[in-house]
């Protein structure tokens, strides 16, 4: 064991997330990482950990792709890096543009490259503010997200973001970002409210924000298909078309935030698919590359492109571009994993092993009493925890049970899963090459980490 490390890395290393009061107390947890394979990681002790997350629900193809890999060290000997300014691309960069648009939704025109999912949510602001300039209502501005939703970790993501978390201390949400409910049908203010009504609730609600605000102020909707970091919840029956009748009234465009959700973890190409959205904006970043290398994109939809591409003489360049966008190197890992997404199925593992593990937890967990819901959608599970089952309150935020859950699981069977920011919930993201004897093994392990810290 490296010693020296832990010193190098309590001196120098600022990591993302860093509960600076633990810090100061010297409380902050340490593992190296050495090498993983499969839905396995492994520390620099030798542990062997179940990665039931998936990274941050981000390795979708699994960890140690040899095909990967490889094309990602052939495209550095062969062009480590040139840029994508308008006039230039690479082999690799324009092979997988015209990946994406065969796997997208219809009514797809073009990819924007970038680095991750923030910045990609970046760009999709940014274009919905050029598109409203270009049709001449500058005024047309806001972007309404939802309490609960996350969207990345800059100024205007960090406030598109509905968690607190991410606007405390940091004087966020900025004006233009307005948030309105989220589609949480467990945490229901009426506990006697049907799905219907409650859909109808987040209607009424998107209606009453959108005529304080004024329809003419109000550009964009953005929105995970599956609520991700939020709490993991899927939306209920009819509430995406509901919305979207909302949003075509008011002529608000929609931009569908698939950073989670694209490229198949709910068992479809995207969730868009699955629930029948029909976006003007899709954000991918994740799952392009399962993370292998950075890479993240925004797809313009028809719509903003019949009336981006009129342009004028005028405007010039349109003045937004990253050095790195559409790396050679992010691209050609990009090619490789699409390919063998298509290759191995793991697409449809991941819906079918995604609901045997949902299925599986349910029937594990569902009686527990302070299990308030058991939900998931594909390969997205979540296990959210109630004091009391029947009046559905809540533990305080100092006696949480899923960050105890969470920690049991990894010390009595090496599982990893994410007790999630906000509430009390324990989320599950496996790669898509989970088994069902993996699944039957995270399932167990979760049962006797909640029998351990809950009795
Ligand atoms: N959008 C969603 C739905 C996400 O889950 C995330 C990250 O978890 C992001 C955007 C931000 O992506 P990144 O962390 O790559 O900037």
């Amino acid at each position: 064991r490296n010693d020296q490390l832990d010193q190098w890395d309590r001196d120098t290393f600022f990591h993302p997330s860093t509960h600076l009061g633990q810090f100061a107390r010297g409380e902050a947890p340490n593992r190296v990482i050495r090498t993983a394979s499969g839905v396995f990681i492994e520390d620099r002790d030798g542990n062997r950990l179940l990665d039931a997350f998936a990274g941050l629900y981000c390795v979708n193809a699994g960890y140690g792709r040899q095909e990967i890999a490889e094309a990602i060290a052939e495209q550095a000997r062969e062009l480590a890096y040139y840029h994508a300014y308008v006039g230039h691309g690479t082999e690799a960069s324009i092979t997988l543009a015209k990946m994406i648009l065969d796997r997208a939704p219809t009514g797809m025109s073009k990819v924007y490259f970038g680095l991750g999912g923030s910045d990609a949510n970046e760009t999709n602001v940014k274009l919905v503010w050029y598109y409203n300039n270009v049709l001449g209502r500058p005024e047309k501005k806001k972007i309404i997200s939802r309490w609960r939703g996350y969207h990345g970790s800059g100024l205007i993501t960090g406030s598109l973001t509905g968690l607190e978390l991410f606007h405390k201390k940091f004087d966020l949400p900025v004006e233009q970002v307005i948030h309105t409910e989220a589609p949480y049908y467990f945490r229901r203010e009426d506990p006697n409210q049907s799905e219907d009504q409650f859909v109808a609730h987040c209607v009424a609600e998107l209606e009453a924000l959108i005529a304080r605000e004024g329809a003419d102020t109000i550009a964009a909707f953005i929105g995970e298909p599956v609520l991700g970091t939020g709490g993991i919840v899927p939306p209920p029956e009819g509430y995406w078309a509901a919305i979207q009748d909302v949003l075509r009234k008011h002529d608000i465009l929609l931009i569908a935030d698939e950073v989670v959700t694209g490229f198949g973890r709910l068992g479809s190409m995207f969730g868009s698919d699955h629930y029948g959205l029909e976006p003007d904006l899709i954000t991918i970043a994740k799952g392009l590359t399962s993370a292998y290398a950075p890479l993240s994109g925004s797809i313009v939809g028809d719509r903003m492109w019949k009336v981006l591409e009129q342009g004028t003489d005028e405007n010039g360049p349109i003045g937004h571009g990253w050095t790195y966008s559409a790396h050679p190197i992010g691209a050609a890992a990009g090619i490789a994993n699409l390919q063998l997404i298509d290759d191995l199925n793991l697409m449809s593992n991941a819906g079918e092993v995604g609901a045997y593990l949902n299925r599986s937890m349910a029937e594990a967990l569902g009686d527990h009493p302070n299990v308030g819901d058991v939900r998931g959608e594909g390969m997205l599970c979540a296990v959210e925890f109630v004091k009391d089952r029947d009046s559905r309150t809540f533990f305080d935020a100092a006696d949480k049970i899923g960050p105890s859950v969470a920690a049991k699981l990894l010390e009595q069977d090496k599982v990893i899963a994410r007790a999630m920011p906000q509430g009390d919930i324990l989320g599950f993201a496996p790669p898509f090459c989970l088994s069902r004897d993996e699944a039957d093994t995270v399932v167990a392990a979760t049962r006797r980490a909640v029998e351990t810290v809950l009795g």
